[in-house]
């Protein structure tokens, strides 16, 4: 029996997690759910999994959400708040933890799980991106495991050979190459993404996700989060990391071998397959998915991204490039953009002029502790509320650059 927590557990990921576990019960036990501010959905999941905690971000939600487990009659904690994140993240009697918070949020609880050794399963890959070397140190200081849920590294971890403990050359790997969908403006003209609505950016075209990913896949920011995310995990270069757009969204990653042999993991776009392969790791589980029919597939294309498209995609590599703080600063700027954007307070196609704009204003510390990383991803916010500031009335005035 395996002791779950699931941050996050009202979001796409979280859900789609609590769906496998419920499938498999005499498996896992969840301890443990916490969400930002949905309370009657992280109710309805307290009657149906009967948690021991339940955690939300303020009080006002967890003051309600204390009167409804009371009037049902359950024995779930309620907890309220950041350290309340923390703690349930690390309990000594949870033995896997789902990182499934979007964005900076996650930081904290996330690695709370890695130093209490815990087997971390991660979705939330700004955690890793913003903190990156320190992130992959507390895992290894503190033996925790830490497993890929993002369908792509997931195909990754699982096209490597299980000798593979971080060194892609000892075990005879040549490249990463890392798929992408391309998003629903793969071949949209340039010209009238200038009108992109939120509603737009977020209806992909194979993958059903919570809004702010949903944004990063149509600016590719999601692939460019992804390349870090594949650097740190896989201690790949850069160089060594290829990214294909495959617009099918049925091969997850590959694998190139130095023998000419490439290993591909191909499924149905759906993040149970990823979320059952970390749980059970490395057994096998059913997870509900619907079996891959290579015959309605049919045709599967490939092609190379076009920078000039997705220019995020070109700021997340030059973003790995300066290392240290660079990354926390890219992922700050990105979350204030897509708010902004999911706001409808600024126009989707600044969301890369607003990026390049902080990162071209700041200057790129080293990381040596949380605090640092921390540290950038304020500073960088605040650089981004100020650029807004000064655009705002550019863009509404149509005279912005
Ligand atoms: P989502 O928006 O659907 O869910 C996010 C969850 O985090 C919710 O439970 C929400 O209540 C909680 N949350 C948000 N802000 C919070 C805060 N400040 N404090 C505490 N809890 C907070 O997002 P999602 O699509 O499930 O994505 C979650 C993570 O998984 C992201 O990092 C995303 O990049 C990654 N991911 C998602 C998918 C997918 O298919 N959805 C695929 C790969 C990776
Ligand atoms: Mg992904």
């Amino acid at each position: 029996m395996q002791n779950i927590t699931v941050l996050g557990s009202t979001g796409s990921i979280g859900v789609n997690t609590l769906d496998v576990i419920a499938r498999h019960l005499d498996r896992f036990k969840v301890v443990a759910l916490t969400a930002g501010n949905k309370v009657e959905s992280l109710f309805e999941q307290c009657r149906r999994f009967a948690p021991d905690y339940a955690v939300l971000r303020d009080e006002s939600g967890a003051e309600k959400l204390q009167i409804l487990v009371k009037k049902a009659g359950l024995t779930t904690q309620v907890l309220q708040g950041a350290a309340a994140l923390e703690r349930v993240a690390g309990l000594p009697e949870v033995d896997a933890v789902m990182a499934a918070i979007v964005g900076a949020a996650g930081l904290r609880p996330t690695l709370a799980a890695a130093k209490a050794g815990k087997r971390v399963m991660l979705a939330n890959k700004e955690a890793l991106v913003m903190s990156g070397s320190l992130f992959m140190e507390t895992v290894r200081r503190n033996h925790a495991t830490l497993l890929p849920v993002d369908s792509e590294h997931n195909a990754i971890f699982q096209a490597l050979p299980p000798s593979f403990t971080g060194d892609l050359g000892a075990v005879g790997v040549k490249r990463i190459l890392l798929t992408a969908s391309g998003g629903p403006f793969s071949s949209t003209p340039i010209s009238e993404l200038e009108h992109i609505t939120p509603d737009q950016a977020c209806a992909h075209p194979n993958w059903v996700m919570g809004r702010k990913i949903s944004v990063d896949s149509a600016t590719m920011m999601n692939k460019g989060l992804e390349v870090i995310e594949a650097h740190w995990l896989f201690n790949a270069q850069e160089k060594q990391i290829q990214v294909v757009i495959h617009p099918q969204s049925v091969i997850h990653s590959l694998v190139e071998y130095v023998d000419g042999s490439v290993i591909a993991q191909l499924g149905n776009p759906d993040m149970r397959t990823p979320i059952a392969c970390a749980l059970a790791y490395p057994a096998r589980i059913e997870a509900g998915v619907q079996p891959l029919d290579l015959f309605k597939v049919g045709t599967l294309n490939f092609h190379a991204p076009d920078l000039n498209r997705f220019p995020c995609l070109r700021l997340a590599y030059q973003a790995l490039q300066r290392g240290e703080a660079a990354p926390a600063i890219l992922n700050a700027a990105n979350e204030v953009a897509v708010a902004n954007f999911l706001a409808e307070r600024m126009p989707y196609k600044y969301i890369p002029l607003l990026i390049e704009a902080v990162l071209d204003k700041m200057s790129v510390k080293s990381v040596g502790c949380l605090e640092d990383v921390l540290d950038a991803d304020r500073t960088a916010r605040a650089c981004a509320e100020e650029w807004l500031a000064a655009s705002l009335p550019q863009f509404a005035a149509g005279t912005a650059r």
